[in-house]
């Protein structure tokens, strides 16, 4: 599940949570079950390591039932990405290490994988 930001004055709900509402600038923000996936909405393969993923590592948008779209790295799952529209997951994971710290966050992938 993830955890974004509701405007307690207009509803405007997004991901991450902002300090300030993105669409009526009050700073009236609470915590907001975003859900736990949704639809990939689009995807690419990064064919060059930025020194903390490898080569050929995932990313995309994954399009929530609320109709809030998310961007993070995608788990593979087989040797093929998962096409457009396929149900996604969200998980958390250790995405790199930092000297050697473990840096969690979320992560998606597909729903029919285990
Ligand atoms: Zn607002």
């Amino acid at each position: 599940m993830l955890t974004g930001g509701r405007c307690t004055r207009c509803g405007f709900t997004g991901f991450p949570r902002a300090a300030v509402c993105l669409e009526c600038g009050s700073e009236s923000m609470e915590s907001a079950d975003i859900g736990s996936g949704g639809e990939l909405f689009a995807e690419s393969t990064v064919h060059m390591s930025n020194g903390r993923f490898p080569a050929g590592y995932s990313v995309g948008y994954v399009l929530f039932p609320s109709g809030i779209r998310v961007f993070g790295q995608i788990r593979a799952a087989g040797d093929h990405p998962p096409s457009m529209g396929s149900p996604m997951r969200v998980e958390i994971a250790t995405l790199y290490e930092d000297d050697g710290k473990p840096i969690e966050s979320f992560r998606f992938y597909p729903a029919d994988a285990a």
